[in-house]
């Protein structure tokens, strides 16, 4: 069986076209802002003709302003203007944050575009009479995509992106299920005993952003900030295709990381990415129909996982003993393989998720997994 789902491919672009990109998205943002006032202005009448806006009204309204536009045209006004209605129905705001071009406050610039708009010419692509140059174009070949966008990165860098639809196979796994521990000192321990090493980049390169910004090269700085974030993505992103391909069935515990942000540790949990590998997990698990669970980990790292008693390790401060004695049966424990296993079991005693955020694709329609990098 195959199963279509979307994944969006991203082309950095060659930056000669910075300044133009730049220019436009300055444009952008003001059918966007349009956009906002004239909403606000009209779901906020006192007389009769007071409305909510779709993005079709919206369309109406700014149908003919290519005319005082340069760089953008009419299809990439219309998308912006369905984009802006979807955004603030998905927001529930009567105005959503308006968009600057300037300043400090700059929002990242965005343009969007229709299929047509985009057309490759030669080794390069056209879109509005203007030629853009990508890296890696071999990517490029065979491509077929419905719309995209250009974005841009924090560090300033402009980027081309494609949602193309992909169908995955699914097959079945070689082994039937493994419990996955979130850890501090590794990421991920496996029932299996396998590990994914914490990424410390960031504490290892906030060292020399602290240097790059104290001497004022900002910009310099973000880059490394994008390096870290991107190797540890991909570190996750590796780790959970691993699992996919290898186990059918992959209980995860529900640490919240969020809550964990907030206490000394903070840094090490944002570190390790376990939002990140929960989230690859699942729609990876999703499209491969995989049975992806997440269970309850109160005790895990306590309970011995071959007699069950609570005579393992507990609370924050022990979190440095690595491994253990059982008192009840004399089992040696590696703390996070055990942890592992006990998710594992605690996975199979309940049929369905604790937290209701068991996924299976047959319940799901396609439509609904999520959309992803890769
Ligand atoms: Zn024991």
């Amino acid at each position: 069986m195959s199963v279509p789902f979307t994944r969006t491919l991203r082309f950095k672009i060659r930056p000669e076209s910075d300044a133009w990109l730049n220019a436009a998205a300055v444009e952008v943002n003001a059918v966007f802002n349009y956009c906002n006032q004239i909403s606000v202005a009209t779901a906020t009448r006192t007389d009769r003709k007071r409305k909510w806006l779709s993005g079709y009204d919206l369309c109406t309204l700014t149908a003919g302003a290519t005319e005082y536009f340069q760089h953008i045209g009419a299809d990439t006004i219309q998308r912006i203007c369905v984009e802006y209605a979807q955004k603030r129905v998905a927001a529930r705001r009567l105005k959503l944050r308006w968009r600057v071009s300037r300043g400090a406050r700059r929002s990242l610039g965005w343009i969007p575009f229709k299929a047509a708009n985009l057309k490759r010419k030669g080794s390069a692509l056209r879109f509005c009479r203007k030629t853009f140059r990508v890296f890696e174009r071999e990517r490029l070949e065979g491509v077929s995509w419905k719309q995209g966008c250009f974005a841009q990165d924090a560090v300033g860098d402009w980027w081309l992106c494609l949602p193309v639809e992909v169908s995955i196979e699914q097959s079945a796994a070689p082994k039937a299920s493994v419990g996955i521990d979130l850890g501090i000192k590794d990421a991920a321990v496996t029932s299996d005993g396998e590990r994914l090493e914490a990424i410390r980049s960031y504490r290892e390169a906030q060292h020399r952003i602290g240097a790059l910004q104290r001497r004022g090269h900002v910009r310099q700085a973000k880059r490394v900030h994008r390096r870290v974030r991107r190797r540890r993505k991909e570190a996750c992103h590796q780790f959970s295709r691993r699992m996919v391909n290898t186990y059918q069935k992959i209980v995860v515990g529900d640490v919240s990381s969020l809550r964990l942000a907030k206490t000394r540790m903070a840094k090490s949990v944002l570190d390790s990415g376990w939002g990140l590998l929960k989230r690859f997990l699942q729609y990876k698990g999703e499209c491969a129909g995989r049975t992806v669970q997440v269970v309850n980990e109160r005790n895990t790292s306590r309970s011995c996982s071959s007699c069950g008693a609570l005579s393992g390790p507990s609370g924050l401060r022990q979190l440095a003993v690595r491994r253990w004695e059982c008192a009840h049966c004399g089992e040696w424990h590696d703390r996070d393989v055990n942890a592992a296993r006990n998710i594992l079991r605690a996975g199979s005693r309940c049929g369905t998720s604790v937290s209701g955020n068991e996924s299976s694709p047959v319940e799901r329609p396609p439509s609904q997994t999520s959309v992803c990098a890769r």
